[in-house]
């Protein structure tokens, strides 16, 4: 029965006549795809995927990459990446285009996750001697609004550590006395994104110096911020 539909659908697809001389426009070449396929083959209920041009961006892109960190055995260190931050042993390892949202973050962190647990040893035969490498994984390289998703905090105005928020942080009270979420701490402390947060800092300083307040909430402050 299979054989049969197979050899049906391949005399179908033999017979199809694609014009080679002509091509269509790339950003519509998908919009007539369904007649490139057989009719019998042609999805009914399925839907048609028409992506147009504009909708990819590079304000859309989710990546997750993989950096090689170091390479130790018994302690000593056999190999180290000499430049974390550069692209040299980077890979990425999931690429998609989609908006990077809190369920986007949070739902990607759990599939990586749960294919760290399924990773097994890397077994190699080099020289006459076989070396066998466990990996250890760690989830890091984040921005703040990544570690605001996966820890579940709703405002960009809080800390994702202690949960405070800008406006108690800067009484300087409770700082210290809150309970800090300790497993936060995994995400380290990228230098990139602390030189931008820094600059960013020092922009938005110079801008609201004339209102001496941090957010422009009054008409007229956003005037001013807004200039
Ligand atoms: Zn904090």
């Amino acid at each position: 029965m299979v054989e049969a539909a197979a050899a049906i659908n391949k005399e179908n697809i033999r017979s199809m006549v694609y014009s080679l001389d002509s091509y269509p426009k790339l950003n519509s070449f998908l919009e007539s795809v369904d007649e490139d396929v057989p009719e019998p083959s042609r999805s009914s209920g399925l839907p048609k995927y028409k992506q147009k041009a504009e909708e990819i961006n590079d304000a859309s892109v989710f990546m997750i990459s993989l950096v090689l960190i170091k390479l130790v055995s018994n302690d000593q260190i056999l190999w180290q990446n000499p430049r974390t931050l550069s692209t040299q042993f980077s890979r990425p390892i999931r690429f998609q285009i989609t908006k990077e949202t809190t369920e986007v973050s949070a739902t990607e962190k759990e599939y990586v996750e749960a294919r760290v647990r399924t990773l097994t040893n890397t077994k190699l035969h080099v020289c006459e001697i076989d070396f066998e490498i466990s990996h250890t994984l760690l989830f890091t390289m984040v921005d703040d609004q990544v570690c605001n998703a996966v820890t579940g905090t709703t405002s960009t105005q809080k800390c994702y550590i202690c949960k405070l928020s800008s406006k108690v942080l800067k009484t300087f009270k409770k700082v210290g006395a809150a309970p800090l979420n300790r497993s936060t701490y995994q995400f380290g402390l990228f230098s990139l994104q602390g030189w931008i947060r820094r600059f960013q800092f020092l922009l938005h300083l110079l801008y609201k110096l004339p209102l001496k307040t941090w957010q422009a909430r009054r008409k007229e402050a956003k005037g001013i911020v807004s200039q």
